[in-house]
């Protein structure tokens, strides 16, 4: 990004840009419901596979038909379809998995999967760690087999935020844009968005150097000295992510000592386009279009210098996606939902997974089990209160 630019990193009228948006008219906001990361889709697509390419984006429109009370559960066509007997609100790997085996399971899974599908993965370069990909594979292409998966096996998938809920009673409803959507059960699997430093001069310039989302917005920074703050494996994997495109990545963390695995840590040392500035806070990103500096505090000697730098990506760590449930579900100190038994919240019937229960392991692997674990116990739940056919059709 051209530092006289006044173009956002998000702005659609950006003429530089390489790749046209593979999600066609959809507005695309990673950062989840705290507004969080901007992105580029055009430099996504640029950087990264198109996500989803090839799979058929569903964006739900008002005109589309509402189930009535006691409404057919098979009249409408699959593509209209807003009445299952299980509601999947996410579509990262808990909320994909459970569409997989609930769809095998025959309980016409409808995923609501957000205006930013996919989930977390879809900011992640390499996924080493996930069994079955030996040479590691790009977050958004494992999306997209996700997503190609559950469709597969008769899941429909609908790109809209859920605006508010209804658990009072079964059906237990959804709203999204203004359209009702019924499920005899609901797995709740919404994540967790990536968090801010939440300095002013960070949000006035977001979308103009500063970005949460290293695949979206790295390729703007060609060529550039750009910083990451972080001390965990996020900003270890973004730094390097990072040294494909800039000339030099400061990494930027407030302790001396790294939450990082320690293969990040030496991965990050050992880059030689990556230094690592410990007991280094931000305090001020400078500039006023773009950015053009950081002021940095030593956390130990309480000094204060400046870094002149293009481009700071935040990657601090992430809050679940709960303001639409802290209402009707249990919610602990972190905004996270608490399970009860097994994927079960309090209310019969509503099953919760992935990384809005899990901040212990929040690992693609960890939430594509938890997604099939919330399906088993809802299918099996349907079964007891005779909504699903006894079936021994499930994988397990
Ligand atoms: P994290 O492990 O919670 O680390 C967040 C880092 O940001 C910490 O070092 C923290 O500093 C720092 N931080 C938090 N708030 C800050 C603030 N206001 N100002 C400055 N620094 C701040 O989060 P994460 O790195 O996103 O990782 C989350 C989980 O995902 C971890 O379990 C991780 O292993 C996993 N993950 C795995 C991979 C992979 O395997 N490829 C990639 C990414 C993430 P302090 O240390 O001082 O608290």
């Amino acid at each position: 990004m051209d530092r006289n630019d006044n173009r956002t990193m998000t702005d659609d009228s950006n003429g530089e840009r390489p790749a046209t948006n593979p999600f066609g008219s959809l507005k695309i906001d990673f950062g989840g419901a705290n507004g969080s990361s901007p992105t580029a889709p055009g430099a996504l697509g640029a950087a990264v596979s198109p996500p989803f390419g090839g799979i058929r984006l569903i964006d739900a429109e008002p005109s589309e038909a509402v189930a009535v009370p006691g409404g057919p559960t098979h009249g409408m066509d699959s593509g209209g379809r807003t009445y299952g007997k299980v509601l999947i609100i996410g579509s990262g790997p808990a909320g994909l998995t459970a569409a997989i085996y609930a769809a095998r399971a025959n309980l016409e899974p409808i995923v609501l999967a957000g205006s930013a599908p996919g989930g977390q993965l879809m900011l992640t370069s390499d996924v080493e760690n996930y069994p079955g990909f030996p040479q590691g594979i790009d977050g958004p292409d494992m999306m997209t087999r996700f997503r190609e998966q559950a469709e597969r096996f008769g899941s429909r998938i609908v790109d809209v935020d859920v605006d508010r809920v209804d658990l009072s009673e079964r059906p237990f409803r959804a709203w999204a844009r203004g359209i009702e959507y019924r499920g005899e059960s609901v797995i709740v699997a919404t994540g967790a968005s990536a968090l801010w430093l939440d300095l002013e001069s960070e949000q006035r310039l977001r979308g103009r150097g500063v970005s949460a989302c290293a695949t979206c917005d790295g390729f703007f920074f060609k060529g550039r000295e750009i910083a990451v703050v972080g001390g965990g494996d996020s900003a270890m994997e973004e730094a390097n992510y990072l040294t494909k495109y800039a000339s030099k990545v400061h990494l930027l963390h407030r302790r001396d000592a790294f939450r990082a695995s320690k293969i990040m840590i030496d991965r990050t040392y050992d880059n030689p386009k990556i230094d690592v500035h410990t007991n280094t806070a931000v305090e001020e990103v400078l500039g006023d279009a773009n950015v053009e500096g950081l002021r940095l505090l030593d956390t130990e000697s309480g000094d204060r210098r400046d870094m002149p730098i293009e481009g700071l990506f935040i990657a601090i760590g992430h809050r679940p996606n709960t303001d639409v449930f802290k209402d009707w579900l249990d919610v602990d100190e972190k905004g996270y939902l608490v399970p009860h038994r097994h994927t079960e919240s309090r209310i019969p019937g509503v099953f919760i997974s992935g990384d809005v229960v899990d901040h212990r392991y929040r690992q693609a692997v960890t939430a594509a089990g938890d997604g099939a674990r919330a399906a088993i116990d809802a299918e099996r739940w349907l079964e007891s209160e005779g909504i699903a056919e006894a079936s021994t059709a499930t994988a397990w």
